[in-house]
């Protein structure tokens, strides 16, 4: 495998950024750490021919308590014990992507962005080709769910789920200018999981917002896979809340690695609030998740165990909620 030629462009501010994202519309990705897009790349997947590094914009590096810049490394992250105290599942979340060498790499924001996965798309061309190609890379049909036209790849960063738990925003700059939105509308959830996102054509991402609302409050991200030192998410839930004694004050619940998009139920989690969560209510209610989440076939496990570890580990996040954060 190898990698065509490109372009490479080197914008040193936001607004540099935004304005040859206006010039290259349509021909370009944006690179960050590399360690999702040029793997992609060399198995020719949706390739273009510019790309515009992110390395040199100094407004997206940085973290604090407050903000995670977009090219932050995820081992930069990872070693803030303080930011792992104030915010649990974020910890927890950075410290289970992939190895020690992808996070000095990966970054924040290519974490959040990263491109959704599929046994039938994460292949070579030649592979592919065989198969006579698929909807989401140079082919018109869908290997997985084939009566429908719409690709299923599944969505597998860790950080996202973490992030939609504390509550976080994203804030994003382009042609019409910044915006800032919470996390979880950043993901198209009904939409044709080839555009898998919500950002608008040649939108960057600046940085994620962590609320002061949520900092400290106890948490957790468990992480389901096949081998604990290297493995994408099959997945992977996070779960962030107050106890008032033994009743629910406020959680939000939030679950990657399962569907073409992460999701947070708050719908689902705000019914139990005022509620004393007994073992059999716990039970209850992580079963009662467990049916609403629809892992289809296209990673390692089957989705038959997939959607039962459903429960299992929204128990288990839930608990961690309880006992204050406590392992
Ligand atoms: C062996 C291996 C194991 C892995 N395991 C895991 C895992 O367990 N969990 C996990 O979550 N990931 C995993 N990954 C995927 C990936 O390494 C990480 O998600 C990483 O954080 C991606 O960040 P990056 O900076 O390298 O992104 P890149 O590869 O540079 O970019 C990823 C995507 O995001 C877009 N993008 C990046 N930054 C921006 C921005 N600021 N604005 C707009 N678009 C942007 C790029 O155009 C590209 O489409 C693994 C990768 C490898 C190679
Ligand atoms: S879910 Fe279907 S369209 Fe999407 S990558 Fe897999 S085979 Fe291709």
């Amino acid at each position: 495998m190898h990698l065509d030629p490109f372009e490479l462009h080197r914008p040193a501010s936001v607004e540099e950024v935004v304005s040859l994202s206006g010039r290259l519309a349509g021909q370009f990705d944006y690179l960050a750490g590399g360690t999702d897009l040029l793997p992609n790349y060399k198995m020719h997947l949706n390739l273009r021919p510019h790309l515009v590094a992110l390395e040199d914009v100094p407004e997206l590096r940085g973290h604090s308590l407050d903000r995670l810049g977009a090219m932050e490394r995820l081992a930069d992250v990872e070693q803030d014990r303080g930011l792992a105290a104030a915010y649990p599942p974020i910890g927890d979340a950075v410290r289970e992507v992939a190895t020690p060498l992808v996070r000095s790499s990966g970054t924040v924001g290519g974490n959040l962005l990263v491109e959704t996965r599929c046994f039938f798309f994460n292949q070579s061309y030649f592979w592919r080709e065989s198969l006579g190609f698929c909807l989401k890379a140079d082919g018109d049909r869908c290997h997985v769910v084939p009566q429908k036209k719409k690709c299923y790849a599944t969505f597998s960063g860790d950080l996202a789920p973490a992030l939609m738990a504390v509550e976080a925003e994203v804030e994003v700059a382009g042609g019409e200018g910044r915006r800032r939105f919470p996390v979880e509308r950043l993901y198209d959830v009904g939409g044709d999981g080839i555009h898998r996102t919500t950002l608008r054509p040649g939108e960057l991402l600046v940085a994620v917002h962590l609320p002061v609302h949520s900092r400290s409050r106890p948490g957790a991200y468990l992480k389901l896979r096949v081998r604990p030192s290297y493995d994408f998410p099959e997945l992977g839930v996070a779960a962030s809340g107050t106890m008032d004694g033994t009743r629910v004050q406020r959680l939000r619940l939030a679950i990657g690695g399962a569907e073409m998009a992460p999701r947070r139920y708050d719908a689902m989690t705000d019914r139990l609030v005022g509620e004393t969560l007994s073992a059999d209510r716990l039970a209850a209610f992580a079963l009662e998740m467990e049916r609403s989440v629809r892992p289809v076939h296209n990673t390692f496990l089957l989705p038959d165990y997939r959607k039962r570890m459903v429960s299992v580990y929204v128990r288990r996040a839930i608990e961690r909620v309880q006992a204050g954060g406590a392992k």
